[in-house]
C-alpha cells in the first residue's frame, strides 16, 4: 500500500481507508468496478502536476477521469491513481474571439448554456452531463457534426501535464505532434487541464424527437434512412429503438413501453426546421413530438439520456450503408418483437462534414461510414449482466455484413487498444507520440496506446 501522506493538494485524496471510498471510486457508469490505489479529487493543474510527479516518483500510474461515461473500458486500475477532475469547472467565454477556455472537469451543459449567453455554441453531443473533455479527446459526434465536423478539430489549444509533472499548452506550433494525438485519438498521453475551444455563432436551432411506437417498425426505418440521405449538411439525426425502463423519472406513458424516436437538430431557420420536420411526422402517430425552435443551449437534452450516474453495458459500431437487408436485419435483432434485452439501439447519421478529411484535423479526421449504431442495456440484475454482452455479440454478428472499417471512439465501449478503432497508420502515429511523450506508460486511457516500436 503506498503511503499518500507526502501528496500535497489543495483537492481531496481518498483511499480503500475511508468510509465514503465506494462513493469516491464510482464511475456515472455504476456497471464499472474501478479499484484504484487512490482517487485524487484535483482542484487545480496544479494538483493536477503534483499527482502526476508523485505517481512517477512511487512507480503509479496515472488515469484521467472527468465524470466516468468512458470508464467501462478502464477499470479495474491496480497500480494507479485515479486523477477526478470533477472540481475544476472554471469557463472562461471570450466572446468577441469566439473562443472558451473550459477547465477539465467541465460539462457539457454547463459549457452549452455559458456559450450561449453570448449568443454562440459548442458541438454537444447527446448526453448533458457528459465531460467536455473526454467526449472532445475521444472525437465529440454532435448535434451540428454535419456542418461543423467532429468537435476535437475545433480545439484551438489544449493545456495539459506530460507524463513527466511538467505543465504545457501544446497547439499547432508547440508541441503540434502531442496536441494532434489528443484531438480525436483519446487522452492516453497527458493528463489534460484545460480545452480551448472554437466557438460557432448560433444562439437558436429547430431541434427535438419525434417518439412513435416501436409497432411503426422497418417501414418507418426505412423512411428515415431516405429523408436522412436527401438532408443537407445542416441536419444531424439519430433513429432508435428504445425500451424506457419503468421508473420514475420516467413519464408515466413511456415507462416500458417499445418506441422507435427519430431526433434531430436542423441549423437554419424556424420554418425551414420545420419543413424539414414534416416528412417525419407522416411515418406514424406520434405518442410525443418535442420538436420546437431553442436555444442551442438545450441540444444536449433532446435525445433524453440519463442526467444521472446509471449502470450501463454498452458497444457500438460503425456501418457503411442501410440498404433494405441491413434494415430488415437491425429491426429483427434490435426492433419491438427481437427480444432484445437492450434498454437502446439506435443509428446516429454521419456524412457530411464528419465524412470529410478536416483541414489542420486530429488523429480524428473524419469517419468513413454512413452511420455509426451503438447499443447499450442496463443490467439491473445479475441474468441481465450476462444476456447483455452476450446479446451486443448478436447484434454485432447480424450488422457486421454491413459495418465499414474502423469504429468511432467514444462508443468503443469494450475493452480494447486504440488499434482496434482508429486506422493503422493514424496508430503508427499516436505509438510515436506515445513513445516520445509517455515512454513509461504513466497515462492510462480508457483505451491503450501501444508505445511498441511499429
Ligand atoms: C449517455 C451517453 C451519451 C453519450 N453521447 C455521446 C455523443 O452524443 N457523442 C459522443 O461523441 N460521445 C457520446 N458519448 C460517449 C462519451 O463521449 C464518452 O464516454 C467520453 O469518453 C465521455 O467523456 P467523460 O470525460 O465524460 O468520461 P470519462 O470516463 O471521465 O473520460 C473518458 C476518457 O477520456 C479521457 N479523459 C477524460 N478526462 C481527461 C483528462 N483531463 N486528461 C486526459 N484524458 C482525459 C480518459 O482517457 C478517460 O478514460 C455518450 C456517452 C454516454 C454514456
Amino acid at each position: 500500500m503506498t503511503d499518500f501522506t507526502g501528496l500535497a493538494t489543495a483537492g481531496r485524496i481518498a483511499t480503500p481507508a475511508d468510509a465514503d471510498w465506494d462513493e469516491a471510486r464510482a464511475a456515472w457508469n455504476l456497471a464499472a468496478d474501478q479499484r484504484p490505489e487512490a482517487v485524487v479529487f484535483a482542484a487545480s493543474a496544479d494538483d493536477v502536476a503534483a499527482a502526476v510527479r508523485f505517481a512517477a516518483e512511487h512507480g503509479l500510474r496515472v488515469a484521467a477521469q472527468g465524470t466516468g461515461h468512458g470508464a467501462a473500458p478502464l477499470a479495474p486500475l491496480e497500480g494507479t491513481i485515479l486523477l477526478k477532475t470533477e472540481r475544476m469547472r472554471g469557463i472562461d467565454i471570450d466572446a468577441e474571439a469566439r473562443t472558451a477556455r473550459v477547465e477539465a472537469g467541465v460539462l457539457s451543459v454547463e459549457l452549452g448554456e455559458a456559450a450561449n449567453e453570448h449568443g454562440l455554441c459548442f458541438l454537444p453531443g447527446s448526453s448533458p452531463d457528459v465531460g467536455v473533455t473526454g467526449y472532445t479527446l475521444g472525437g465529440g459526434l454532435s448535434w451540428l457534426g454535419r456542418r461543423y465536423g467532429f468537435a476535437c478539430n475545433r480545439v484551438a489549444a489544449i493545456e495539459l501535464v506530460d507524463a513527466g509533472g511538467e505543465p504545457r499548452t501544446v497547439d499547432a506550433e508547440n508541441d503540434a505532434d502531442l496536441f494532434w494525438a489528443l484531438r480525436g485519438g483519446g487522452g492516453g498521453y497527458a493528463a489534460v487541464t484545460a480545452l480551448r475551444l472554437e466557438l460557432l455563432p448560433i444562439s437558436e436551432v429547430y431541434a427535438g424527437a419525434l417518439l412513435f411506437p416501436a409497432a411503426v417498425g422497418a417501414a418507418a426505418v426505412r423512411a428515415y434512412r431516405d429523408w436522412a440521405a436527401a438532408q443537407p449538411d445542416e441536419v444531424t439525426s439519430i433513429v432508435r429503438f428504445l425500451t424506457p425502463p419503468p421508473i420514475p423519472d420516467v413519464p408515466e406513458p413511456l415507462r416500458g413501453t417499445p418506441l422507435l424516436t427519430i431526433s434531430a437538430a436542423c441549423i437554419g431557420g424556424q420554418a425551414e426546421g420545420e419543413a424539414t420536420i414534416a416528412p417525419l411526422r407522416e411515418i406514424g402517430e406520434p405518442i410525443m413530438d418535442t420538436f420546437e425552435w431553442m436555444p442551442t443551449a438545450g441540444l444536449s437534452r433532446i435525445h433524453m439520456d440519463p442526467e444521472n450516474p446509471v449502470p450501463g453495458i454498452g458497444e457500438g459500431m460503425t456501418i457503411a450503408g442501410l440498404p433494405d437487408e441491413a434494415i430488415d436485419a437491425f429491426v429483427a435483432v434490435a426492433g419491438p418483437d427481437s427480444g432484445s434485452p437492450m434498454l437502446l439501439s439506435e443509428l446516429r447519421h454521419l456524412g457530411g462534414a464528419l465524412g470529410r478529411a478536416a483541414e489542420g484535423a486530429g488523429a480524428l479526421s473524419h469517419l468513413d461510414a454512413g452511420f455509426v449504431m451503438y447499443s447499450v442495456g442496463m443490467p439491473m440484475t445479475p441474468e441481465l449482466g450476462e444476456a447483455i454482452p452476450a446479446y451486443l455479440k448478436t447484434i454485432e454478428d447480424t450488422m457486421r455484413p454491413w459495418g465499414a472499417d474502423g469504429a468511432y471512439y467514444n462508443f468503443t465501449e469494450g475493452p480494447c487498444d486504440v488499434d482496434a478503432i482508429l486506422p493503422p497508420e493514424v496508430c503508427e502515429r499516436l505509438a510515436a507520440v506515445k513513445r516520445r511523450w509517455d515512454p513509461d506508460g504513466r497515462v492510462v486511457a480508457n483505451h491503450a496506446v501501444a508505445a511498441a516500436e511499429a
